[in-house]
Parts: structure tokens; C-alpha cells; sequence
């Protein structure tokens, strides 16, 4: 990333009145926390601003509904049809925006904000830092340039950004520099305890039962993967309606199927009830590169945490992840 490309992105933000603000589709802590973020301060510097994510349904999931922010969001029918500077964040190639994806040819400016390794680079500007553990740490990164305070209504969805994308500090992303933010950010009074409690520790009853059910049907295969082992399972519209869950809620189910010892990737597949398709979530324990199999399946992501979305059938798209999963290198530790 050139010097240039900040000095540019802090030009756009200042000289427009008007900003469109977009992340990806079913967006998660990170997506919709720096999206957030950004807004609020550039709604203090006096802007008018608009947010909003290209999918259904437009409703935030309730681990973040506590955030400050939330009314600048729009749903997506009511997004500028051309703005004059589209901001994306957390996403990594224009069709991540979904049904938003059109503004990124019609937008005079388009600044991309990201930190995933599989950016295509679609901006005007992109500001990719593939080493920042959040887009939120990229958010903070320009405010500072633009000399905006990080007070505690920016710093609590920044924290959220940052909180989720790192495990709660656990994965190899956390570097001294993430806990020097946290540890800003908490000087700002913000509750990241009720933050964390929201985001971790608050669940449906019905997504208990939801948890019993799909891990119950999780398979291990320990001669996939070159012989390092898949474990994986599936989530369909029937179990999601059961429990009047939608899909931002059984984002955790990764985080418990990866557990297991004997698998180094972990996958769950998840049937969107909007469109039919199938979105695959998988993470592996450092010695395969899930991002480079999943680009190379038409998805996206990091090294260690990566997806894709299918239109083939559950048996067809483990067929070919499978395949591809077998066909990966292993890296070494
Ligand atoms: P998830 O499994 O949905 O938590 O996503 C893990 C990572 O992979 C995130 O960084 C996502 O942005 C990325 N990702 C997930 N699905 C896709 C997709 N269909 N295309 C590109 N990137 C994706
Ligand atoms: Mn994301
Ligand atoms: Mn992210």
C-alpha cells in the first residue's frame, strides 16, 4: 500500500459533503462495526452519510443491535443510485457487495477499505492492509490521519470489529499493536463487557438446540485433507426454521465444529434461506491455506478463515472442496 493511496483516501473523505458507506453482504462484527465506525465520524465532521449491505434480510443481527450508528444505516433499495464516493469495507471483491455491487461501476469514487489477502482491488483507491487484524484497525488507521477523536461512540464499534475478527485476542492476527488499540479504545469508556457479552454469550434458547442437532450430524473424515483430517457439517432451511434462527445467527457454529483435535479444517455449510445457495465456512488450524482453496472454488477470505458460496447440490460441493482441500499444500508451522 502506498503512502499516496492514505493521503488520497483522507482527500476523498474530506472534500465530499455526500458519502455512501456499504460492506459486505450478511455482514459480521467487522463488516458492519468499521462500516459504523467511519460513519460516525464522518458524520461529526458534518457529512451526510448513508450505510448500508446488498443482502436480505436487512435486519442487524442482534449481537451487534446495541451499537451506536445504526441510523445511518438504509436498507439497500434506498442506497444512492450513483454516489459521488462509495466507501467499502471489509470486503473483498465488488460482489461481496451483492445487490450493491452495481454502484462500484456508477460511483464518480470508489475507496476501498479492506484487510482480506484475496482483495481484487476494485477501488479508485484501495487501502488493503493485509496484515491489520480488522478492517476496523484500517478505520482507525485513517481517522487518526484526519485527525478525528476516537471517542467511545466510534470506539465501540471499532472494538467490535476488532473483537471478532481476532477471537477475542486468540488468533495469530493479535499482534502488541491490537492490544495497544484495544487498550486506547477501552480508555474511552466504552463497556466492552457488555460488548463482548452481546457478540459471545447471548444466544437464543432455540440456537442451543440448534447447536445439540448440527453437531450431533458432524462427520469426521480423517483420511481427507492429504490425511490431516476434515470434520464438517451442515446447516439446511429446515433446521434454521425450526428455530427461528436466521443465518447471522449460526455464525458461531464454526467456532465450535473447528474444536475438534483430530480435523485440521473444519467446515460447515450453511443453506441461505433467500436464495437456495449454499454458503461454506471453513477454518483450518494453520498447516493448509483455506483462503487459496476457497478463491480457488470462487470465494474469498484469509489464510485460516475463508469461504465460498455454491449453487450445487450439499453432496456435490463437499465433492469438490474435498478435491480441492487434497489438492492443497501443507505449510509449515
Ligand atoms: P465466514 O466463514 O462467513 O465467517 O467467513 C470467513 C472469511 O471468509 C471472512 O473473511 C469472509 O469475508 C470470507 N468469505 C466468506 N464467504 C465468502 C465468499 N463467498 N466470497 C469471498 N469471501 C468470503
Ligand atoms: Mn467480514
Ligand atoms: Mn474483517
Amino acid at each position: 500500500m502506498t503512502t499516496n493511496a492514505w493521503g488520497e483516501a483522507v482527500g476523498l473523505l474530506l472534500e465530499h459533503d455526500e458519502i455512501a458507506l456499504a460492506c459486505h453482504v450478511n455482514p459480521d462484527g467487522d463488516a458492519l462495526g468499521s462500516m459504523l465506525a467511519m460513519g460516525i465520524a464522518l458524520r461529526g465532521l458534518g457529512k451526510r452519510v448513508v450505510a448500508s449491505w446488498g443482502s436480505e434480510p436487512f435486519e442487524v443481527p442482534t449481537a451487534y443491535a446495541g451499537l451506536p450508528g445504526l441510523d445511518l444505516l438504509v436498507p439497500a433499495r434506498e442506497f444512492p443510485a450513483a454516489p459521488a464516493l462509495l466507501v467499502t469495507f471489509d470486503t473483498g471483491s465488488a460482489d461481496r457487495l451483492g445487490s450493491l455491487a452495481d454502484r462500484v461501476d456508477v460511483a464518480q469514487h470508489v475507496l476501498v477499505v479492506d484487510h482480506h489477502i484475496s482483495n481484487t482491488r476494485f477501488g479508485s483507491v484501495n487501502l488493503i492492509d493485509r496484515d491489520a487484524a480488522a478492517t476496523a484497525v484500517v478505520v482507525v488507521e485513517l481517522l487518526d490521519l484526519m485527525s478525528v477523536e476516537l471517542t467511545a461512540e466510534i470506539a465501540a464499534p471499532v472494538y467490535t470489529g476488532l473483537v471478532t475478527d481476532t477471537g477475542s485476542f486468540k488468533y495469530a492476527a493479535t499482534t502488541p499493536s491490537v492490544h495497544a488499540l484495544a487498550a486506547r479504545l477501552l480508555e474511552t469508556g466504552i463497556r466492552h463487557d457488555v460488548i463482548s457479552r452481546q457478540i459471545w454469550d447471548t444466544t437464543s434458547f432455540g440456537y442451543v438446540k440448534l447447536l445439540g442437532l448440527v453437531c450431533a450430524r458432524a462427520v469426521l473424515e480423517t483420511d481427507q485433507v492429504g490425511g490431516l483430517g476434515l470434520v464438517w457439517t451442515a446447516i439446511g432451511v429446515e433446521d434454521l426454521d425450526r428455530y427461528s434462527l436466521g443465518l447471522a445467527d449460526v455464525e458461531g457454529v464454526i467456532d465450535v465444529v473447528r474444536a475438534a483435535r483430530e480435523a485440521e479444517v473444519a467446515v460447515v455449510v450453511k443453506t441461505d434461506p433467500e436464495d437456495g445457495l449454499l454458503k461454506v465456512s471453513t477454518r483450518s488450524k494453520g498447516q493448509i491455506d483455506v483462503g487459496a482453496v476457497c478463491v480457488s472454488l470462487g470465494g474469498g477470505g484469509h489464510r485460516f478463515a475463508a469461504g465460498f458460496t455454491s449453487d450445487a447440490s450439499l453432496p456435490d460441493t463437499m465433492a469438490r472442496l474435498r478435491a480441492a482441500l487434497a489438492a492443497a499444500p501443507h505449510l509449515a508451522d
